[in-house]
């Protein structure tokens, strides 16, 4: 099993019809996509299967074709994020042991200074020089066990670790979503707002297998008019987004673009306020996954219909919840003891499946601690409800004991958040002599520590309310647009 064969038989039965797109316009056709990425496949071999390929750059159209071309030569898919300091990206490269890194030409020079792996410009001279020898023929026979991706995961936690993705796991997470998510034809697009790096580029398999056009905007970036028009030109447009994308969508203040079709957002917290503004202005068009690099893009999900009720939008308490099971997916919520928690209690989420890693790149520590007894221990804390609803609180290093209790920092920031002047709300713990923690908010916006004070305590209970407020422009995300809550912490040492 080859992830290249989507591409293959999507060749075969669409050869002329258009695949890759630079905003507006067509780039290559399936035939001509899958005949690129065989030559450049062709000069990857002698690399070796197995081989670590990195890819360093903003979304670019040449990453749908590298993609390929890695698989089909049997080698491995580094993604790195676009926006992480040279010397991180130095750091990756060397801990995968990349043979070769294909980068933009701003982070070519950016990391020539701080690695040795050799560097190649994509549509640079050398990488069309790949574009002119004879085409590899397609691989058949490759181990469904076989490496395919390298996650490196976004280091919240320290240093950034490589989830070992197979080709296998990819097409478990292939056909969740679309048994799923969206069942794509070669009539729709898959327009790449978020970086392809991450989210955006592991849904390249399930659209490309139906012959969805891949879009990516011409910027190379997100920004949401840009995104919004070319869901207006493409036909049956979906997409991956953040909450935070999908936040500076409605800030537009925009209407539902003619041939929008699905967005799938996820990766991190949506609050119910901001996910009814979304419904709102662009209607049922929403799916909700939760999953982690370890177990891309699927562990549960919120299916399109699961947002609606017969006279609205659905219930808060499942518009607040990340859903249930994903096909092919055994989720659990398990407590200290590691039995099954009963039915409304926290515990560890943890799951099991095909879509689960092989474990971490030369890490044999971190793998252990993360899979235990056949299941992946996802380091987050959530509780599920008699109808299997599962609702996430927190990751397990950021929930705030003050006082002996639990306070979960996103039930806090989901009450800022439904004050009118509140724009974006991250909530930490700082170390207190008296208490272990006290509960912090970071603001963005205009209400004042005393009507912050006073809403909460009309809503929540009074030993989690903040016991400070601190006022900022922005909350410091990551390229992929989780707030930083490390970064937050930092702040107040
Ligand atoms: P990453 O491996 O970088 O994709 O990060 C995965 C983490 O993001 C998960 O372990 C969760 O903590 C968080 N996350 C993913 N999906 C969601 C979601 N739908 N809602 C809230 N948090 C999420």
């Amino acid at each position: 099993m080859n992830l290249f064969a989507l591409l293959d038989q999507t060749a075969a039965r669409h050869a002329d019809r258009g695949a890759v797109y630079r905003g507006e316009k067509l780039v290559h056709t399936w035939a001509q996509l899958r005949e690129r990425a065989l030559r450049i496949a062709a000069s990857l071999r002698g690399l070796g299967p197995g081989a670590r390929i990195a890819v360093a750059s903003e979304n670019r159209p040449e990453i749908v074709e590298v993609m390929f071309a890695i698989w089909a030569a049997e080698a491995v898919l580094v993604p790195v994020n676009a926006k992480l300091h040279p010397r991180e990206t130095g750091q990756i490269l060397a801990d995968a042991g990349a043979s070769l890194v294909f980068a933009s030409p701003s982070i070519g020079a950016d990391l020539a200074p701080v690695t040795t792996v050799p560097i190649e410009i994509l549509d640079g001279p050398q990488y069309r020089s790949r574009l002119t020898a004879p085409a590899a023929t397609a691989p058949r026979n490759t181990d469904p066990a076989a490496l395919a991706w390298l996650f490196y995961t976004s280091g919240t936690t320290g240093r950034s670790k490589g989830a070992m993705l197979s080709h296998r796991n990819l097409m478990a997470m292939t056909v969740a979503h679309l048994a799923d998510f969206d069942s794509p034809d070669s009539h729709l697009t898959l327009v790449h707002g978020a970086p392809m790096s991450h989210g955006s580029g592991l849904y390249v398999p399930p659209y490309v297998a139906r012959g969805a056009r891949q879009v990516v905007p011409a910027s190379g970036a997100f920004d949401p008019t840009e995104f919004l028009d070319l869901c207006a030109i493409h036909p049956g447009c979906s997409a991956f987004l953040a909450p935070t994308m999908v936040a500076r969508l409605v800030r537009t203040g925009r209407d539902r673009p003619a041939n929008l079709h699905t967005i799938v957002y996820g990766g991190g917290p949506m609050y119910v306020d901001g996910l009814k503004a979304a419904l709102a202005a662009f209607g049922p068009v929403f799916v909700q996954l939760y999953g982690q690099g370890e177990a891309p893009m699927t562990i549960t999900g919120l299916r399109r219909a699961d947002h609606l009720a017969t006279d609205g939008w659905a219930a808060d308490a499942v518009l607040g919840s990340v859903g249930y099971a994903r096909s092919g997916v055994d989720v659990a919520v398990v407590g200290a003891d590691g039995r099954p928690a009963p039915v409304g209690e926290v515990g560890e989420i943890v799951c099991r499946g095909d879509v689960v890693m092989a474990g971490y790149w030369n890490n044999p520590e971190a793998t252990a601690a993360t899979l235990r007894d056949g299941w992946l221990h996802t380091g987050d804390l959530g509780s599920f409800d008699d109808t299997g609803y599962l609702t996430l609180r927190d990751r397990s290093k950021d929930v705030v004991i003050s006082g002996g209790s639990n306070i979960y920092p996103r039930e806090v920031e989901e009450v800022l958040l439904e004050h009118p002047d509140v724009v974006e709300a991250g909530v930490v713990g700082a170390p207190d002599p008296e208490w272990g923690e006290t509960v912090v908010a970071f603001v963005v916006g205009r209400a004042s520590p005393g009507e912050l004070d006073a809403h909460l305590l009309e809503r929540i209970a009074r030993f989690k309310r903040p016991k400070r407020y601190v006022y900022l422009d922005e909350l410091p995300k990551n390229s992929y647009g989780k707030v930083l809550k490390r970064e937050l912490r930092a702040r107040l040492r």
